[in-house]
């Protein structure tokens, strides 16, 4: 297949920005945010998020090869046409936020407006590259913000093209979105630079607890995070069964199991456990036939040291081992029954790793469901919906699939509680945190 990219965008190395190059980075920003993109009204804010999102879907398969050469991904295309709906989603919102006012029956008419914060950090993690990255870029730049993209160290072509094609077209000014590659070095100097008003960070609990620290010590900057996962799914003995079979599967496999979301903690109803449990199994042996490749090598080993420290006390009900010699294949896994302080059971594998356990009641599967330190998304299968509706409102977590899981919509907000996160993505929630809400009193008084 021949390459949709220009060759002289590839290179063995990417530069990593030192620390002049990110004072210099934060120096443009500064200047386009008090220049000439605050002229820009909200409407023609809106206006270039929708050029911006046609210009990624005239992008698309250069854009989608540029991640997919870096970590494997199959369906990076689709990524691309979703990170375009996430631009126009907030294109949209740019001139519709509202303001509040209340009457002014004391004397005092009051005014909140909401005022964009100045230069932001968004840091990335390497599994989603492109739509991460939309999720910051959109409700930033519809609140009026300008941005600093630092890509994961893994996947910074699209990024740093991204950001070259939004003020080569002359879509933005220049300075309204820039990206910057480099390591953790890199993201921790945005995370700790007293210029930078905001961080909106995607990426691991260990890291997010680090920017959080680093912007405590600096500048108090805004911070929210979407960190990682270990969700859990419950399946009812009352639940559509195939549908159940169906989205279990999807929930560990997609993107070869390397989502925050993806639901690794299986509990199944006894009465059902053993038919469930088959069927599970066989739908994960079939996936393997349309599983990309994990990302790398230091992913492939990951993965494979989370297998071999529970393997010999834990029963694997299928998988288990890479698929083949070549590549970074893995055999979709299934765990039975691990104990409760398995390593497998506990952290975050980032692989087609899931636990099947069973439970007796409602109550016995929120105790489980709700035993972990992450609380990013959870399922539920059942064809009750009282039932649905009671266990939604007592799991610990961000998001609740009824009838389904590891899904998101664009209109709701999306993050954790718990470890999983601080603050939420998309919907307008994610314009609040790209902004500062500011009192205007007037005195009517005098
Ligand atoms: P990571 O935390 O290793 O890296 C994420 C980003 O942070 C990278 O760009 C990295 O260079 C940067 N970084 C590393 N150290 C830093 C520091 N000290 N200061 C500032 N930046 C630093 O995560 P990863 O391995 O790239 O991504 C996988 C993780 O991301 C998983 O835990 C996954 O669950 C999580 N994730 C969460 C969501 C969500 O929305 N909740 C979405 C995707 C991925």
């Amino acid at each position: 297949m021949g390459s949709p990219v220009d060759d002289s965008l590839f290179c063995d190395q990417v530069q990593y920005a030192a620390a002049q190059d990110v004072d210099l980075a934060v120096e443009s920003a500064e200047i386009a945010f008090n220049g000439p993109w605050r002229k820009f009204t909200a409407a023609q804010r809106g206006e270039a998020l929708s050029k911006l999102a046609v210009m990624l879907l005239e992008h698309k398969e250069e854009l989608a090869y540029l991640d997919a050469t870096a970590i494997g991904k199959l369906g990076a295309e689709t990524e691309v046409e979703f990170a375009a709906s996430i631009l126009r989603y907030y294109a949209g919102w740019a001139d519709k936020y509202p303001g509040e006012s209340f009457p002014g029956e004391d004397g005092f008419v009051k005014i909140v407006r909401h005022e964009p914060l100045g230069v932001c950090a968004g840091i990335n993690p390497w599994n989603g590259p492109i739509a991460t990255m939309c999720l910051k870029i959109g409700p930033a730049l519809a609140m009026g913000n300008v941005i600093i993209l630092k890509p994961s160290e893994k996947t910074p072509l699209a990024s740093n093209r991204l950001a070259y094609l939004a003020s080569e077209t002359g879509i933005l000014p220049p300075g309204v979105i820039q990206s910057l590659s480099g390591d953790g070095a890199t993201g921790a100097m945005l995370a700790s630079h007293m210029k930078v008003r905001k961080v909106s960070f995607t990426g691991s609990v260990a890291t997010g607890k680090k920017i959080q620290e680093a912007a405590a010590k600096s500048n108090l900057k805004r911070v929210t995070l979407e960190l990682g996962g270990k969700s859990p799914s419950g399946i009812f003995e009352d639940c559509s069964f195939d549908n159940a079979v169906c989205w279990s599967v999807f929930a560990i496999t997609q993107i070869t199991g390397q989502a925050c979301f993806a639901a690794s903690r299986v509990y199944v109803q006894e009465s059902i456990a053993e038919k469930f449990i088959e069927a599970f199994t066989k739908g994960m042996k079939e996936k393997m036939k349309e599983l990309g490749p994990l990302a790398d090598k230091s992913q492939l080993s990951r993965v494979s040291s989370f297998i071999q420290n529970d393997a010999g006390r834990t029963k694997i009900l299928v998988g288990g081992k890479q698929h083949g010699n070549e590549g970074c294949y893995w055999e979709p896994t299934v765990f039975y029954n691990p104990e409760k302080d398995a390593q497998v059971y506990k952290e975050e594998i980032f692989g087609p790793v899931a636990c099947v356990s069973t439970f007796k009641d409602e109550e016995d599967f929120l105790r489980l469901a709700n035993d972990s330190e992450f609380g990013l998304m959870a399922g539920v299968f059942t064809q009750d919906i009282n039932r649905a509706m009671r266990i939604s409102s007592r799991l610990d977590s961000g998001v609740v699939g009824i009838n389904c899981v590891s899904t998101i919509s664009l209109q709701t907000p999306f993050g954790g509680s718990k470890q999983s996160g601080i603050g939420r993505e998309m919907g307008h929630y994610a314009l609040r945190s790209f902004s500062e809400p500011k009192t205007v009193l007037i005195n009517m008084n005098y």
